[in-house]
């Protein structure tokens, strides 16, 4: 049981359908019918929004993540995953170059990396921090549509000559609604022309609490052109990270999402996120409908890397079918189990298909004082 139906979780929620059809359009569901079957992950992100919190019912068929632990403060720190977000020509493709540049991966191979979706940068202090390769709400939303909430700190991107503008404010709006902490990146302070107090006014209008003005978002000047800043945006991702204290395990199975898939000449490839244990060559992993027995990791540039722990980003190869971007992915303890696992899926998506209307999720009223 892990769909349902429009009209049923409408009824389940108490909503009315067309206002709840609406409602679907109005967060970016486009041509709803009533019929409509929403998988359990969705159904569970729109159940949230009503003050339900779901609970998922799982099959014994069916690979699932283990619950996250209640203290982590045992296991070890892991590196902050962050999207860049802002207006268009804010410069956040220029800011991603210019940190792209200097990855790790990067510096080993004259400076250059593929785009892999995702990419590593180690700070001089070696502290490391994941940046999501593909800047954009799009991107953004569609993964957290999917279920993939890896981003641990929006970077907003506000051109200091241009200070807020619409599609800075819709990006505020999704980093809030995603209870994603932001850090602002004040860009092009290398031109004659800029207002960075402007900006933090403007920010602060529309419920940024920046510093300096009441509140403790900070907002770092930079340059995506000539560097300038840089560092300092880079430390104060760090600090937050700390703050926020981001740790996984490294032991147990793996954990992660698909952050991008193609296909290559050396056959179908992903770069997964891991969110949890250590990812090595010879594991088998699951990720939706397809599995991979892991040949070979590579980083950014290419060069092959023995392990991959929380945080990292990594290049996987093996895969029987190309996974989708936003799957999770979980490992499997036998090249058997990970069949199975994809035929139960598969079979599940046919019901899906026929628009069979399995009874869902489970939906409980959160306890509310
Ligand atoms: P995006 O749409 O947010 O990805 O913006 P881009 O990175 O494509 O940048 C838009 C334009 O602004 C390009 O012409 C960039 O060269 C320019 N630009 C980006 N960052 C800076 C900067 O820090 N200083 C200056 N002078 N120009 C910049
Ligand atoms: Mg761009």
């Amino acid at each position: 049981p892990e769909f349902i139906s429009v009209s049923n979780l409408a009824d389940v929620l108490g909503v009315r359908q067309a206002e709840f059809i609406d409602h679907l359009e109005e967060i970016g569901f486009e041509g709803v019918i009533h019929s409509h079957v929403l998988d359990a992950e969705t159904a569970g992100l729109i159940a949230e929004e009503y003050n339900f919190e779901p609970i998922f019912e799982t099959s014994e068929q069916d690979l699932v993540a283990a619950p996250e632990p209640e203290d982590k403060s045992h296991l070890p720190q892991r590196p902050p995953v962050v999207t860049i977000m802002g207006h268009v020509d804010h410069g956040k493709t220029t800011l991603l170059d210019w940190l792209r540049k200097s990855s790790v991966a990067a510096s080993e191979h004259g400076g250059i990396t593929q785009h892999i979706g995702a990419f590593s940068v180690v700070m001089p202090s070696g502290k490391s921090i994941t940046f999501l390769d593909t800047p954009g709400h799009a991107a953004f939303l569609d993964m957290r549509r999917r279920g993939a909430d890896l981003t641990d700190i929006v970077v907003l991107v506000v051109a200091a000559d241009d200070s807020v503008k619409p599609q800075t404010i819709e990006a505020i709006k999704h980093a809030k609604q995603a209870n994603v902490p932001m850090i602002v990146a004040i860009n092009k302070m290398d031109k004659d022309n800029v207002n960075p107090e402007k900006v933090k006014q403007d920010l602060a209008r529309h419920s940024v609490d920046v510093e300096d003005y009441g509140g403790d978002v900070q907002a770092i000047p930079v340059s995506g052109k000539t560097g300038l800043g840089m560092l300092d945006l880079e430390e104060a991702i760090v600090t937050l990270s700390e703050l926020l204290d981001h740790r996984a395990d490294v032991e147990g199975n793996a954990e992660g999402w698909v952050v991008e898939a193609t296909t290559k000449k050396a056959g179908r490839v992903a770069t997964v996120l891991v969110k949890r244990g250590t990812v090595r060559a010879g594991d088998i992993l699951v990720a939706g409908t397809t599995w991979t027995r892991i040949k070979t990791l590579k980083n950014e540039a290419g060069t092959v890397i023995e392990e991959a722990t929380p945080g990292m980003p990594v290049e996987i190869d093996g895969w029987r079918e190309q996974p989708e971007a936003g799957s999770e992915v979980l490992q499997a303890p036998s090249e058997q189990r990970a069949k199975d696992v994809v035929d139960y899926r598969l079979e599940r998506s046919d019901i899906k298909k026929l628009g069979q209307d399995t009874a869902a999720i489970n939906v409980s009223r959160r306890e509310t004082l």
